[in-house]
């Protein structure tokens, strides 16, 4: 599977966290129009000065070992599954950046063999944009529950 069908995946399971202040809406471009909406892929947050910034809205898995009975990620659900690798996140964050497509990431996600194990997963992609490719932007960044006090000690410290 390549990394836009990933993305066209996860940017489409994200749409259901309902945590971030908009989530869009689907309008088609008619024939003598310019531009179109989507409902998934792109949400907006505020900064503390009251500015509105775009983020790339997408779940590192929707492939989730649970199955709680409102979530679309159950694991009983018959739905296209993806997963992205922590590099594969912060290419797309630090390219789509670099094209003033988003100005920051929010990043969820279902869990995969353990809480710890997706933390990690999570924790490595925010290191990769912070420590190697310097990326100062907002980062939401989702903790996983029933993860170890230790990771998010250490998504604190990295963020
Ligand atoms: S753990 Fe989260 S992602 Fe997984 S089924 Fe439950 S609500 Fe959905």
């Amino acid at each position: 599977m390549d990394i836009f069908e990933k993305l066209e995946i996860l940017s489409d399971a994200a749409k259901y966290d309902a945590s971030c202040s908009s989530s869009g809406s689907t309008r088609k471009n008619t024939n003598n129009g310019i531009g179109n909406g989507h409902v998934s892929g792109i949400c907006h947050s505020w900064g503390a000065d009251g500015r509105c910034i775009s983020l790339l809205k997408i779940l590192f898995t929707n492939a989730c070992i649970y199955d709680c009975k409102y979530c679309i990620n159950r694991r009983s659900n018959d739905v296209r599954r993806a997963t992205f690798t922590p590099r594969e996140v912060a290419d797309l964050t630090i390219n789509f950046y670099k094209r003033n497509y988003i100005e920051g990431l929010f990043l969820s996600s279902a869990v995969i063999k353990t809480p710890d194990y997706t933390m990690e997963l999570l924790v490595k992609t925010v290191t990769i944009l912070r420590k190697e490719y310097n990326f100062n932007g907002y980062i939401h960044c989702k903790t996983i529950p029933g993860c170890s006090q230790e990771l998010i000690d250490k998504l604190r410290k990295v963020s």
